[in-house]
């Protein structure tokens, strides 16, 4: 039975970016129940960095995580729109990050969008927001972490674990491994993983989301944002060869599962769009949906396990995965090894993401 000093549990974007920061320090394994790496959460995204989305919780991480994800990023920027009956969220918007450092300012929507319907008025312009390319982060963490040494092992779901003296065996679909320590990034499934481990589950609960492709008339103009709703009910953004991602916001609990999109909520999504522009929606060309996996209290956990020895938790990212990558994966890298976090990090307080705030 081959021996690692860390086995991570899940390859989404959680599980290779942290990879890619202990696999310098550490003997480690990437275990993935699928056949290739990143097919649920981490392949379903819209693929964008804000720095407002999940609020000034999410805000330090996401921050943090952008000088280190330039080569994946593109300018886009964000508009949140709202109705004169919205006037006190959009303030509210405005109230939330002041001091934060994220720049915001006051815009009226119909001068960035054509065709917008007359009811709304108001808007806040997020310059800094961003399209990533989620492939290509995803395949440089897990190449960085295959380069100093991590073993990918794929069709490898984690059925039973067991602790055996200072460490874990691990029984898996395709073999037994070894660790010292085991890594929960195993996204929506997360709590059945602590389970396994004989943890306390945390209460991770998945949530589905919707998101359709869309060919519109007009077509997106030149220059479009990000347009999100500020009472969260829709989003939508421009995508290469004129076409346009929208989401009806959806939040749907679910069991972890290989998530798919309900006809009911694609079409709410294209309501709530004929709403807002007066476009023509010409085709439907593509349609999907993923789990977001949030705790309690909507942050992600980052830490051991305060009751189950070597037993440490990398999950509920929620709708902000991609985004906080590369910060929570230095946070939690020092965390795991016990050293002190690296300058970018070091102003995040990791006690507000510790697993021993749900005890
Ligand atoms: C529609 C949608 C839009 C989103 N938009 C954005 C966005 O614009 N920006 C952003 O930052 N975030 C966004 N997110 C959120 C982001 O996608 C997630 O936060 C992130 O992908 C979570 O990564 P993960 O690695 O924790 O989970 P996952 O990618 O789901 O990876 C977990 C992995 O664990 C594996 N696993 C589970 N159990 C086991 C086991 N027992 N043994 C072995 N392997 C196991 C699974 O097979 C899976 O591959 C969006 C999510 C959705 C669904």
């Amino acid at each position: 039975m081959s021996s690692y000093d860390v086995a991570i549990i899940g390859s989404g974007i959680a599980g290779a970016s942290l990879a890619a920061e202990i696999a310098p320090h550490a003997r480690v394994a990437v275990l993935e129940a699928e056949d290739q790496p990143g097919y649920h959460a981490t392949g379903r995204s819209a693929a964008f960095w804000s720095e407002t989305y999940g609020g000034p919780g999410i805000q330090p991480l996401t921050s943090a995580s952008g000088p280190f994800m330039t080569d994946f990023l593109e300018p886009l920027g964000s508009l949140h729109i709202g109705r004169a009956e919205d006037a006190a969220e959009v303030d509210a918007f405005f109230a939330e990050f002041e001091g934060s450092g994220v720049v915001l300012e006051q815009r009226d929507p119909r001068e960035t969008i054509p065709g917008l319907r007359p009811e709304w008025t108001l808007g806040a312009w997020e310059p800094s927001c961003a399209y990533i390319d989620v492939a290509g982060l995803h395949a440089d963490c897990l190449a960085r972490a295959r380069r100093a040494g991590a073993e990918l092992k794929l069709c490898a779901a984690v059925e039973e674990m067991q602790r055996t003296g200072d460490g874990w065996a691990l029984q898996t679909r395709s073999g037994g491994i070894g660790a010292r320590v085991v890594v929960n990034a195993a996204g929506a499934w997360a709590d059945r993983v602590a389970a396994l481990a004989g943890a306390r589950p945390i209460g991770i609960q998945p949530y589905r989301r919707t998101m359709v492709q869309l060919r519109t008339d007009p077509a997106p103009p030149s220059g479009l944002p990000h347009v999100g709703d500020i009472r969260g009910s829709f989003y939508f953004k421009p995508e290469a060869g004129g076409r346009l991602w929208l989401s009806p916001h959806d939040e749907i609990a679910t069991d972890p599962c290989d998530a798919q999109p309900e006809e009911l909520d694609v079409a709410i999504a294209i309501d709530r769009f004929e709403h807002v522009v007066d476009w023509r929606v010409e085709k439907l060309e593509r349609k999907w949906a993923g789990l977001r996996s949030f705790a309690p209290d909507r942050l992600p956990i980052y830490g051991f396990d305060p009751r189950v020895p070597g037993f440490f938790w990398c999950a509920g990212q929620g709708g902000f995965g991609i985004q906080t990558a590369p910060a929570a994966a230095k946070l939690a890298a020092a965390l795991l090894l016990g050293v002190t976090p690296e300058a970018a990090v070091a102003a995040i307080d990791p006690q507000r993401y510790a697993a021993a705030r749900f005890a």
